[in-house]
């Protein structure tokens, strides 16, 4: 079964599918304050707006990321 993490701030919720990631840094490069591999949980959706997190999930270039 393909695993999804979701996270979410109430109002969207973070898709992120580590099958499909390919770990080019886009994410956490554009968006260090909801992004951070080095901790856990290494997506925290309160870091940022909404719109922006919104922003940042439409570059990741493999569709790892999505929201719902
Ligand atoms: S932008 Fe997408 S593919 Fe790149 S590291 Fe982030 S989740 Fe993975």
């Amino acid at each position: 079964m393909e695993i999804k993490k979701r996270y979410t701030n109430g109002e969207v919720t973070i898709l992120w599918q580590p099958k499909l990631c390919i770990h080019c840094a886009n994410c956490f490069r554009g968006l260090p304050s909801v992004f951070d591999p080095r901790v856990r949980p290494w997506i925290r959706p309160d870091g940022a707006t909404t719109q922006e997190m919104i922003d940042q999930v439409k570059k990741c270039p493999s569709g790892a990321l999505s929201m719902e």
